[in-house]
């Protein structure tokens, strides 16, 4: 499904309800009233939307990419709370019951305790949840009881919307609009319970054994998994999975690491990690043997797809190599003539990985290698500092390399301003592809 068409249906999930609002014809009220009741349909449409948007349905991550349907999740998840904040305060009717003679509560607002509670239990618990996703990082709270208390928050959240409007609701009377709104909240659960109980069933037939795992640079790790069942393992060059090493297929310890083997190279899959938390700082002493669960693969940024660019350059920034290397590797293993160029960003020269493999690459498949590093050792006779526009202009400044496909990966900050250097440069946006490592 093209990106084209996954805003307009996000754009027809969330107005859909307002739409029946307003082909109902009742009444007018005042123009506040109207205001309010469409702030708040659209708001928990937007509430119900966000379960589709986890980033682990492939139809959407391998078109939109990961990072930018989890920054949707998270910018939209506020632009619901605006709407849900505003929505009680706009209204300027009164709180009192409607007299009998108005069916279609014009006149007043129909507010009884029983649709009042669920209402103000959605509001308070969404505000809750989106402060504690904003301030995750500082509360020291570990990711994955975070994940937990996020997902059962946010059914919450939708539970109690849906039983507000529907008993508080003067459009959500209507029996049409009604079924909707329960139709919504029972695909809602439903996404969840297949990221988290349906999804997992079916991969207990696909488990993974950890093959090896040896030292890549300093601090960082080459992890190999090798299948341990018959059949097919897809997945494109540059893609990434959610990793479980050691836990049940259920548990919520996974963690998405980029695939740096190549497709066409064998079944076994290759990651290279980090340290850098609760998970990558043990993974060093991860024992060959160990069961593992893979989740995926997901993600877009992959050369695949891609066969009319007449060139390929690669960026990274540190162990934003993996999924470059996965490339590079394919590219190799499939024999892709078209010239490549790597620019490779560390701090120090022990944090390199697969210095030798990219020189042998270099060698034989022509590709260009740069590295790059802000803190070189005395004698380093390679570029030096960051990745900046200057550098990329000597390397890519060039109107034959305009047309080149540009895969980014590596720090925020970095793709940012690599982003709008090659932007400069005069490279279209739709041939700049990147992938944040960041996820929540
Ligand atoms: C698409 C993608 C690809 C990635 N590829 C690589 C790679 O190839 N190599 C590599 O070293 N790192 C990669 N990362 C980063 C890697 O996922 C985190 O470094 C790792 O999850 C940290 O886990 P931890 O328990 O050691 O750290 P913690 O101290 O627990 O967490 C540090 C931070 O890492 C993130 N994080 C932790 N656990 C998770 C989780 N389960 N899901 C999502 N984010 C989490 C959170 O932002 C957290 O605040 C990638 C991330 C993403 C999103």
């Amino acid at each position: 499904m093209p990106v084209a068409v996954l805003v307009p249906l996000y754009l027809i999930l969330v107005l859909l309800p307002l739409a029946l609002a307003r082909l109902q014809g009742l009444p007018p009220r005042p123009l506040a009233d109207e205001l309010a009741s469409g702030a708040g349909l659209v708001a928990l449409a937007m509430i119900l939307a966000e379960f589709f948007l986890l980033g682990r349905f492939r139809g959407v991550t391998r078109r939109a990419g990961s990072d930018v349907v989890m920054r949707a999740h998270q910018l939209l998840a506020r632009g619901a709370l605006l709407l849900a904040v505003v929505h009680p305060f706009l209204y300027v009717s009164p709180m009192t019951p409607p007299p009998v003679w108005d069916v279609t509560s014009r006149t007043a607002l129909n507010y009884g305790w029983a649709g009042m509670w669920p209402g103000i239990a959605a509001w308070l618990l969404l505000g809750g949840l989106v402060a504690m996703a904003i301030a995750r990082d500082e509360s020291g709270a570990r990711y994955q009881h975070w994940r937990l208390l996020h997902g059962l928050g946010a059914v919450l959240v939708a539970g109690f919307g849906v039983l507000h409007v529907l008993r508080a609701g003067r459009y959500s009377a209507d029996p049409l609009l009604g079924r909707v709104w329960i139709a919504l909240l029972t695909l809602a659960v439903a996404a969840l319970l297949y990221v988290y109980l349906v999804a997992p069933l079916i991969r207990r037939c696909r488990p993974w054994r950890v093959a090896s795992v040896t030292r890549a640079a300093a601090r960082t790790w080459t992890v190999t998994l090798t299948p341990e069942f018959e059949g097919r393992v897809g997945y494109r060059a540059g893609q990434f999975a959610w990793l479980n090493i050691g836990h049940g297929v259920f548990s919520l310890d996974e963690n998405p690491f980029s695939i740096s083997s190549a497709p066409s190279a064998g079944r076994d899959m290759e990651f290279i990690v980090k340290e850098l938390g609760d998970f990558t700082r043990t993974v060093g002493q991860v024992r060959p043997g160990t069961r593992a669960w893979i989740e995926g693969p997901h993600g877009h940024l992959t050369h695949e797809g891609h066969a009319g660019a007449p060139g390929i350059a690669l960026i990274a920034g540190g162990v934003g190599i993996a999924p470059l290397l996965s490339i590079l590797r394919e590219l190799s293993a499939t024999g892709d003539a078209r010239p490549a160029a790597l620019l490779y960003g560390n701090r120090t020269e022990a944090q390199i990985v697969a210095r030798e493999e990219l020189q042998h690459l270099a060698d034989t498949h022509g590709t260009e290698v740069v590295h790059v590093l802000s803190e070189p050792p005395a004698g380093w006779t390679g570029a030096t500092g960051m990745i900046d526009a200057e550098l990329l202009g000597r390397h890519f400044g060039g109107t034959a390399r305009r047309g080149w496909l540009y895969i980014l990966c590596g720090p925020p900050a970095m793709l940012t301003s690599v982003e709008q250097a090659l932007k400069a440069l005069g490279v279209p946006s739709s041939r700049i592809l990147s992938e944040r490592f960041v996820y929540d």
